[in-house]
């Protein structure tokens, strides 16, 4: 199952994902275990996750990307360009 099939199969349904603290949850009638759209969301967790995460700062620059950002910059780890990396904050050096 694709990430659009997964994506359309919720809405058909009229299911639902969130992300509480940081873990994906599913919102509808409880899914059998045998149910193609656990293993399509199963499979696509990473996504998916950062898909339904609130980002203020918003999402990757490059088209068609929904990842987050790198901190402090504009693209995702996929994604990364130059700039990203120079205002990166730095790791605090440890005497
Ligand atoms: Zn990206």
């Amino acid at each position: 199952m694709s990430l659009d099939d997964v994506i359309s199969e919720l809405r058909r349904r009229g299911h639902g994902l969130i992300v509480v603290d940081g873990t994906l949850r599913h919102i509808g009638p409880p899914l059998a275990d045998d149910d193609p759209m656990r293993t399509g969301i199963e499979a696509h967790r990473t996504l998916l996750t950062e898909l339904f995460t609130f980002a203020p700062g918003g999402r990757c620059e490059e088209a068609a990307c929904y990842r987050l950002r790198v901190p402090g910059g504009a693209h995702c780890p996929d994604h990364r360009q130059p700039r990203d990396a120079m205002t990166e904050p730095r790791p605090a050096r440890v005497p």
